[in-house]
């Protein structure tokens, strides 16, 4: 018995299946590669794997049509490998079941991380086939908080106060008007002031449905949150990006009121 993860690869151009194949050896994966959507899903009903890496543009039909059928029976994570910016529309338009895809022409190192990343997320071993519940990992940002009720935070010197109970966050006094998303990321964001969470660990802390997150959605919800933020306190810029890193709160000014009323 193998007990590297198996990873399946539909696609059906060699020269990138192979260096999709060495590249997953070389991170200690074991790769199985198929060249039609009907040999993947034939072999996805054959043995468990860990992840698909699932071609959109197949000889036999649409990878979009692959997952579905997939999704119908299992929860095993798929990323997409797309080559058109057409394709890439759809995968964002997403309700595909996909939980995250990669343009073509990508590095090898670009696959082998989104492969990580996606395992990390689902607590992946191959463990997502059993049931298929479809029970992601715990979002490790928000565990280790207090368990007590009055919530840590709201004594956080930051012109933030978030309560749980109610599901609110109000800046400078001022209540948000927050979309679910835009809580769970602001609230993960406002319990480490200062610590920058990657796009991946945002996601982790504001979806429970991992189909359902990519990067560009974490970046959209960001962006409405510093809209929201904005209209209360213009200047601050409350929010900061890292470049290739992701996202953090900027630690409170001295000045700011660390309570709302
Ligand atoms: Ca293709």
């Amino acid at each position: 018995m193998d007990e590297r993860p198996r990873i399946l690869i539909v696609e059906d151009e060699p020269a990138i299946a192979d260096t999709l194949v060495y590249a997953l050896k070389t991170e200690g994966f074991t790769p199985e590669w198929c060249t039609t959507g009907r040999a993947g899903l034939e072999a996805l009903a054959a043995r468990p794997f860990a992840l698909v890496v699932l071609d959109v543009g197949l000889p036999d039909g649409s990878g979009f049509d692959v997952c579905k059928q997939i999704r119908a029976r299992s929860a095993v994570p798929v990323l997409f490998l797309t080559a058109r910016n057409t394709e890439l529309d759809r995968v964002l338009g997403l309700e595909l079941g996909g939980d995250d895809y990669l343009t073509k022409p990508f590095s090898p190192r670009e696959l082998t991380a989104r492969v990580k990343a996606i395992l990390r997320r689902t607590n992946g071993s191959g463990d997502v086939l059993a049931g298929g519940a479809g029970s992601p990992g715990r979002p490790e940002i928000l565990d280790n908080r207090s368990a007590g009720t009055q919530a840590a935070s709201e004594k956080r010197p930051h012109p933030f106060a978030v309560d749980e109970e109610q599901c609110r966050i109000s800046y400078h006094g001022v209540a948000l008007e927050l979309t679910r998303y835009e809580y769970r990321l602001l609230k993960a964001l406002v319990q480490k002031p200062g610590r920058v969470f990657s796009r991946e660990q945002l996601m982790a802390a504001a979806w429970e449905d991992p189909a359902a997150s990519l990067d560009r959605t974490v970046d959209a919800h960001i962006k409405t949150l510093r809209a929201k933020l904005r209209t209360i306190a213009p200047n601050e810029d409350t929010i900061q990006t890292h470049r290739g890193l992701g996202y953090s709160l900027k630690p409170a000014a001295a000045s700011a009121p660390p309570e709302p009323r």
